[in-house]
């Protein structure tokens, strides 16, 4: 496995390989969440490109850039044993120059659910995926759905600007209590932990309920109130939306998705249902 620490080198590595590239991009401190698209990367494509970098355009001022956990020599042995062909670890020096050329997120899209507390979060996001692209010149790329904001602001991303790649989202990765495996759940202590469960609780009865054929939006967010503990969290959102993020009164199934973030002690924790 090659570990491309620089613009140069992973364009040198890439000119060598041919179309069939598949691409996921990380903030690195991986787990089997991550490991899930480098599968699944690794199954679809000839070669899988990894990308491990702590993205400071992405971070509000008053979030974690500084103490954002970093495992390389552990990220790297799980890449390479996995067998993904190349990592790219660059630094910020060589991601980003200074006064540069922006994209915004679209109006309806960017700016609510985790776009609104965090209003540059997005256009952080595109900068360094579309940057990304550029350099690894992916045919395809894997996103977790766990981000489902992310995904469909990504896809609205490549079908804009008519890149040549596909978007593929990838199924929630879960501990075996429930919650979604995420690089930030090693902030929580066993007791936010153990609060942190009414998330995968909630989405398990949300889910239940639709299946018994409860598609009434008012009535299923009813449901989820009850059942997160918001005495001891802070809720920042749980609402039912289209693939557009568009709010919805009835849920319909392959079109809507529930989605919900809420902060327990001082971890914001997301995850969502797409229904
Ligand atoms: P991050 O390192 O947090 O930026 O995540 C990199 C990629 O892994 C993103 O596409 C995430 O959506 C995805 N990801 C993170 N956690 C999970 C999970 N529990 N299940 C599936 N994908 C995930």
């Amino acid at each position: 496995m090659e570990v491309c620490k620089d613009r140069l080198s992973l364009a040198r590595f890439r000119s060598g390989l041919g179309e069939s590239v598949g691409f996921v991009a990380t903030m690195g401190a991986l787990h089997k969440g991550h490991l899930s698209l480098i599968e699944k990367s690794l199954q679809e494509n000839t070669h899988t490109i990894v990308s491990i970098f702590v993205n400071p355009t992405q971070f509000g001022e008053n979030e974690d850039f500084g103490s954002y956990p970093r495992t390389l020599e552990a990220d790297l042995a799980l890449c390479e044993r996995a067998g993904v062909s190349a990592v790219f670890t660059p630094s910020v020096e060589d991601m980003y120059s200074t006064d540069e050329i922006t994209f915004n997120p679209p109006k309806n899209m960017g700016y609510i659910l985790e776009g609104f507390d965090r209003p540059t979060h997005f256009a952080g996001v595109i900068a360094v995926v579309l940057k990304l692209f550029m350099l690894v010149k992916p045919r395809k790329a894997y996103f977790g759905q766990k981000d489902a904001q992310q995904v469909l602001i990504l896809q609205k991303m490549v079908r804009d600007l008519f890149l040549d790649i596909e978007i593929v989202p990838c199924e929630i990765v879960r501990d075996d209590d429930g919650l979604a495996l995420s690089s930030r759940n090693i902030y929580l202590s066993a007791k936010e932990r153990e609060i942190a469960l009414c998330i995968p609780r909630t989405i398990a009865l949300v889910e239940q309920h639709i299946k018994n054929g409860e598609m009434s939006v008012d009535k299923l967010k009813a449901l989820a109130l009850e059942s997160l503990r918001l005495g001891e969290t802070t809720l920042f959102y749980a609402d039912f939306f289209n693939r557009e993020l568009k709010p919805i009164a009835v849920v319909k199934k392959q079109e809507s998705i529930f989605l919900l973030a809420l902060r327990v002690g001082k971890t914001r924790l997301l995850d969502n249902l797409w229904i």
